[in-house]
């Protein structure tokens, strides 16, 4: 395959953490004990730090690498409010009540991630507005339209666009319609995540990077964290190690077995400018389809460049490779983006559930955050709010994700699990249309 996509500067490393300054945390070395451990420096591990510290607990962080180095940076920035399991799903497998109350928590996730960027006055090129999911088949579009009242039910304002009017949303004639949603975010998540650093130790939290948890210990009063550089004892334990649990570590296997580790990608175009990128983009903000593993696109960086993610799951040879397949789904569907280069692209990894929803779970005592499902941006640093939350006062509202974690259909193969299943969700686009 040729390089006809990738630009003559091309590079693998997020383009989010390009240019940024070292973030200093300040830890020299950390305490043998503090009133909670969490461990994993991510969306989730964050926002529960800054909830625990400012409500007066002491708490010491442990991230195995370094902050940013994990999936939070690499991410594409949707802040969305839709779960990745359908309404459908969720009430065959939880009662339809159930089903609606993770729609509706879904959406106040993303709300209150909104609301704390904004009382916290954290710079992260927020962008709020429309975003629109594009019918890939007439069949889609008729499911589209069949589930338009449930969808408005659970996600407020959103309006059917007929083929005929998709121009008014996006510079391209190769969806079948399609429904707006006006009331979307993105945001550039290094920054969202490297602030929530910041305020976790303006809050006296202690973040100490290049350690790594290996194993949680029951002691007589609380728990012992067993690391790398030693151990660390703590009267509650938070787990937000999301697609890495289990892994290079003794304990948290029976968590490992019912994650599966999903590889996703993102690419950013190079600069075009504010005028192109509305153009083809008429809508302003995220567009993505109708198939199961998703192709996303949307205006970054004030509105000057593209972002992508897509193809998650599914091998390709080298990231060059994946890149010029990613564009080339957009390339091929939207006359705009011809001549158009592709300037990074990088690979992370997420987790996913056998139910596709995140959980908020209690195993051996240890809280756990885990399986955001590609949602973590939002769902992460909700649900690591609301496990804080509960150590500092066990009386806050229960959470609708705080059930177990599920078992995946074939018993503790994850990793058998994810091309199967990427296979089997191709083959019921194809069979469904
Ligand atoms: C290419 C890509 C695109 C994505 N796009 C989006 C998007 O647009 N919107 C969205 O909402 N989500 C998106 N995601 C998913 C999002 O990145 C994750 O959901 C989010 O990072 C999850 O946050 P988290 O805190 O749960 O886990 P993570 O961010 O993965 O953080 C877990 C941390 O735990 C650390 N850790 C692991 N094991 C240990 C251990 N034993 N000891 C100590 N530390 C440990 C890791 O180093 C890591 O830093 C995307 C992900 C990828 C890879």
């Amino acid at each position: 395959m040729s390089d006809l996509f990738l630009s003559s500067d091309f590079t693998t490393e997020p383009y989010w953490t390009e240019g940024l300054p070292p973030l200093h945390l300040g830890a020299a070395s950390p305490p043998p004990a503090a009133d909670v451990v969490i461990i994993g420096g991510g969306f989730a591990g964050l926002s529960a730090a800054i909830t625990l510290a400012r409500g007066g607990r002491y708490v010491l962080v442990l991230e195995a690498a370094s902050i940013g180095a994990g999936a939070a940076a690499r991410a594409a920035g949707s802040l969305g409010h839709v779960p990745k399991a359908s309404l459908t799903d969720l009430a065959a497998a939880y009662g339809t009540d159930t089903a609606h109350e993770v729609y509706r928590e879904a959406r106040a996730a993303r709300t209150f991630v909104e609301q704390f960027i904004r009382d916290n006055r954290i710079d992260c090129d927020l962008r709020v507005g429309s975003r629109f999911v594009a019918a890939h088949s007439p069949r889609a579009f008729e499911r589209q339209k069949a589930a338009l009242p449930a969808l408005r039910d659970t996600l407020g304002e959103v309006e059917l666009v007929e083929r005929s009017q998709v121009h008014t949303v996006i510079e391209s004639d190769a969806f079948h319609g399609g429904v707006r949603i006006d009331n979307s975010a993105t945001l550039q998540p290094a920054l969202f995540l490297r602030a929530l650093a910041r305020l976790a130790i303006a809050a006296g939290a202690v973040i100490v990077e290049g350690t790594r948890a290996l194993d949680v210990r029951r002691t007589g009063r609380g728990f012992e964290v067993l690391a790398e550089d030693g151990a660390f004892r703590a009267n509650d334990v938070i787990l937000a190690t999301n697609a890495d649990t289990g892994i290079g570590t003794v304990g948290f296997q029976s968590l490992r077995r019912r994650l599966i580790p999903m590889p996703a990608y993102a690419l950013v175009t190079e600069e075009l400018g504010e005028d192109v990128v509305r153009r083809i983009l008429p809508v302003g903000g995220p567009v993505s389809d109708t198939y199961k593993i998703i192709h996303y696109i949307a205006p970054c960086m004030d509105g000057r460049r593209f972002v992508v993610s897509s193809r998650a799951g599914r091998e390709d040879r080298n990231l060059q490779t994946k890149a010029q397949r990613m564009f080339q789904y957009f390339a091929d569907r939207f006359p705009g983006l011809a001549g158009v280069k592709v300037s990074h692209c990088w690979k992370g990894t997420f987790a996913v559930t056998a139910d596709w929803i995140p959980h908020l779970g209690v195993e051996d005592g240890v809280r756990y955050i885990l399986g955001c499902c590609g949602t973590g941006i939002p769902m992460s640093t909700f649900l690591g709010f609301q496990a804080a939350s509960r150590i500092l006062d066990p009386r806050h509202p229960r959470s609708v994700f705080e059930r177990p974690l599920p078992p995946l259909p074939f018993m503790g193969a994850g990793s058998l699990f994810l091309p199967l299943a990427v296979r089997a969700y191709d083959l019921r686009d194809r069979l469904l249309g």
